[in-house]
């Protein structure tokens, strides 16, 4: 398992600075993310939920956030999807929206975000965050601050339970 994303604190943006080998990460030298082992059911971020076309699903153990995932693109090391092709980028797409619709149909939530931002690790991936009704959603009315994705971690019977439906609702 590679060190676990970082996405910065809530503390004044200005302090903050980008992280080390940024550059070399953009490049894809080094990339952290490409150093996950994809034929794993568990990365340790996360619980595997789908090998897609051209990316892995998979419901990821930190946060507070149940049902929060994290769609990879394992094709190559692509930093910006404006590097893939329009097929690739098709594929992506269809990749996530397969489990868009997958948490969709589990967890019924009030809305579902999508974050493609790369600022800690810049290897596309798309967050997918279900919102929820304001009495159970950290910051209804606008985008959730990461930290309530990054600390803490979920309940992991409950993950894998999750995972487990996740799964058969995928492969069909
Ligand atoms: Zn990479």
């Amino acid at each position: 398992m590679a060190s676990p994303p970082h996405h910065g604190s809530d503390d004044d943006p200005k302090d903050r600075t980008w992280p080390a080998r940024f550059a070399d990460h953009l490049a894809g030298t080094d990339c952290p993310m490409c150093a996950n082992d994809y034929t794993a059911q568990d990365i340790g971020w996360g619980l595997r939920l789908r090998v897609g076309e051209v990316s892995n699903a998979y419901l990821w153990r930190s946060g507070e956030v149940r049902g929060y995932c994290v769609v990879i693109y394992t094709a190559r090391h692509v930093a910006e999807p404006t590097e893939l092709s329009t097929d690739e980028a098709a594929a992506f797409w269809r990749d996530t929206l397969a489990v868009g619709h997958a948490l969709e149909s589990h967890y019924h939530p009030l809305k579902l975000n999508y974050l493609l931002l790369g600022n800690a690790i810049p290897h596309s991936h798309w967050h997918l965050v279900p919102r929820r009704e304001a009495q159970h959603d950290p910051a209804p009315g606008g985008p959730i601050p990461f930290t309530h994705l990054d600390h803490g971690k979920q309940d992991e019977e409950q993950l894998q339970r999750d995972a487990a439906t996740l799964r058969s609702m995928l492969a069909t």
